[in-house]
């Protein structure tokens, strides 16, 4: 199988499994787990944040921080294609009370203007805005990297009108490696972050979410409250910390493959992508003429999988299980199955 659905199915390698085996644990909620607090100092420092805390899942983190930094009636902004506003159950509603306006951006990002047009004014008819979400690299942008200055804009102007600011960064590691910035360079001025270990990275399981000390000792509070404290999670935390170490350098060879797959795409007839528009891991591509579903069947029959995401809209993700030579098979059998589709 050359699974290019996600970088979510990126499985943990032999190394990796070797670390959790051997991992020391302790029952975490007690504060006894040494490699879950290994696990998080290192995550603090690399994002250049006071704590981190781990937790299950980057829905759990966003959540929890959305919790954390409002409350009940308050509301969110967020980009029309924000995980946390379209991907997450409607979790700042159901859990936190917190309703959601939306930012219209472009490709998943905006500027300090569009974000001032969506502030309320206080006025006691209107929920108070109280938190800025930014997504950095943004998924269903089509993996795209936040220009650090237009970020830096969009933070002080959040700040200059007394507003949180919240980075869900799940593939901040890809934004780091693609635009050659240190995490911590492209986090200041945030007041939290959320990261995934299991996306590219590879860890099977797991997310971290950081910020001050205060704001984390809170948030632990919050995960406790959600069902996220977890006993002897070492395990788990082992092989983030592995991941960390020794797989986001070679983020790059996924965005190298990703620019293998996005100029190659964009040569065959009957596919519509912007090349240019590929900065990282993730390509969503148009069928102008083929339904997606059908071109989804053929691949899945020489065992290439893609996700669906509308009926003319497909993505693809590269990642740590499939190679330059398995990206090139890719290439070649779309465009096979294409000439065939039209
Ligand atoms: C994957 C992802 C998350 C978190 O997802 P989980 O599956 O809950 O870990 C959050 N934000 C973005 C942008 C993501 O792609």
């Amino acid at each position: 199988m050359i699974d290019l659905r996600s970088d979510t199915v990126t499985k943990p390698t032999p190394e990796m499994r070797k670390v959790m085996a051997e991992a020391e644990v302790g029952d975490d909620v007690w504060g006894d787990d040494p490699s879950v607090k290994a696990l998080e100092e290192k995550t603090a420092e690399i994002l250049g944040m006071e704590a981190a805390v781990f937790m299950p899942s980057g829905t759990m983190t966003n959540q929890v921080a959305v919790r954390t930094h409002t409350q009940p009636g308050d509301e969110l902004l967020i980009e029309q294609y924000g995980h946390i506003y379209g991907s997450e159950a409607g979790g700042a509603a159901a859990l936190s009370g917190v309703s959601t306006r939306l930012i219209h951006g472009e490709r998943g990002m905006f500027l300090k203007d569009d974000l001032a047009k969506m502030i309320r004014t206080p006025d006691e008819h209107q929920p108070l805005t109280t938190l800025v979400c930014v997504e950095n690299t943004c998924n269903r942008g089509g993996g795209t990297v936040w220009p650090l200055q237009q970020l830096r804009s969009v933070v002080d102007y959040s700040h200059q009108q007394k507003l949180n600011i919240h980075m869900d960064g799940a593939r901040l590691w890809n934004a780091a490696v693609a635009s050659r910035t240190s995490e911590a360079e492209i986090l200041k001025g945030f007041d939290s972050v959320s990261v995934c270990f299991s996306k590219g990275l590879g860890a099977p399981v797991g997310s971290a979410l950081a910020g001050s000390k205060e704001f984390i000792r809170e948030s632990r509070r919050f995960r406790k409250l959600f069902g996220g404290a977890m006993r002897q999670s070492g395990v788990l935390a082992a092989a983030a910390h592995y991941a960390l170490d020794h797989h986001r350098d070679r983020l790059a060879e996924d965005h190298e493959n990703a620019q293998t797959l996005a100029f190659g795409l964009a040569e065959i007839p009957g596919i519509k992508l912007n090349p240019k528009n590929v900065e990282t891991n993730i390509i969503f591509f148009e069928l102008e003429k083929v339904n997606a579903f059908s071109l989804a069947e053929k691949l899945e029959q020489h065992s290439i999988l893609v996700e669906v995401v509308e009926t003319d809209l497909i993505r693809v993700v590269t990642n740590l299980m499939v190679d330059e030579k398995q990206i090139l098979i890719v290439l070649e059998t779309i465009q096979s199955e294409m000439s065939q589709l039209i």
